[in-house]
């Protein structure tokens, strides 16, 4: 399989993606039918691109048919959706949800419609489907494509900034998401902004920091690593990454943008645990709650009568 073509078919599909969210945001009639058709091959795209990961065969409609030259030279008839659809699921063992399905399915046909009989979709509908086909790719490409290559990364990376702007998406993913953050943590907070995105929706998680809402994925000591080089310390005398007093993992960063020192907060972005602060007495980042924020040995040091909770 040659890993060139491979990375073409996926960088171009996020290539295509890319130029639909920027024509949906013009607004117009015109280029949001544009964005429509254009998100349509970018899907296309995508799912083949994720066949072709597997064996570029794949991407033959008739797969008796292929061969590497017409392969090379792009000279045959390609997979069709249905096709590529089940494919995917018995040969690559990667099963779209039928709710993201449901909404590609409905992408298609109003690319169809717009495209044989000139109908003025609806702008509202048409937006509507448009931020949730976004959902899925995003989705898509964090589970099933990233790792291909530093280029798809990169694409991916200026698709993620892309969306963190875009309004009418970050109306969609909000809905999308929060029924997962709903469950995943006992009280809603918002996590961490997110390197790739600057959404609020970056949470430590089993050893990983995730953003929920543009699907990038890093291990957590890494992605603290990553953090703290892009979000400057707005408190230079204090440690950027601490250790994490529950999972010990070396992920704590500074919460939230609080103003003095006094209340910085860390949380940590392997376990996701957040709340810690630093002992004003040793400065030790601990987790242990009572009133005056000192470590456990301080508080016993100082208040050998009273023991905490
Ligand atoms: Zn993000
Ligand atoms: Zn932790
Ligand atoms: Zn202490």
């Amino acid at each position: 399989m040659s890993e060139l073509i491979t990375c073409g078919l996926a960088e171009n599909a996020l290539d295509y993606l890319i130029l639909a969210g920027e024509q949906a945001k013009d607004g117009s009639p015109r280029m949001t039918k544009h964005a429509l058709a254009a998100l349509a091959d970018g899907v296309e795209l995508l799912l083949k691109a994720r066949l072709e990961m597997r064996d570029w065969c794949l991407i033959f409609k008739d797969v008796d048919q292929a061969s590497r030259p017409k392969y090379e030279c792009g000279d045959f008839q390609s997979v069709v959706f249905d096709q590529a659809i089940g494919r995917l699921k018995n040969l690559c063992s990667v099963e779209i949800p039928s709710k993201h399905l449901a909404v590609i399915n409905e992408l298609r046909q109003l690319r169809n419609r717009i495209r044989h009989f000139a109908v003025n979709s609806d702008r509202a509908v048409a937006i509507s489907i448009i931020t949730k086909t976004f959902s899925f790719a995003i989705e898509f490409v964090s589970e099933h494509l990233e790792q291909v290559s530093d280029g798809v990364r990169m694409e991916m990376d200026r698709l993620r900034l892309f969306l963190g702007e875009y309004e009418e998406f970050i109306q969609e993913r909000r809905n999308h998401i929060q029924p997962q953050i709903a469950e995943k943590f006992e009280k809603h907070r918002p996590g961490l902004e997110c390197p790739k995105c600057l959404q609020l929706d970056y949470y430590g998680n089993d050893k990983f920091a995730h953003c929920l809402f543009c699907g990038y994925r890093c291990e957590a000591e890494a992605a603290a690593e990553e953090w703290v080089e892009k979000f400057e310390s707005v408190h230079g005398n204090l440690p950027q990454i601490v250790t994490c007093p529950k999972c010990g993992a070396n992920a704590c960063v500074e919460e939230g943008d609080s103003d003095t020192t006094f209340d910085v907060c860390y949380v940590c972005l392997s376990c996701g645990e957040s709340g810690f602060e630093a002992c004003p007495a040793c400065g030790k980042v601990h987790g242990d709650e009572n009133r005056e924020g000192l470590c456990r040995e301080c508080w016993q040091h100082h208040f050998p009568a009273t023991p905490m909770k």
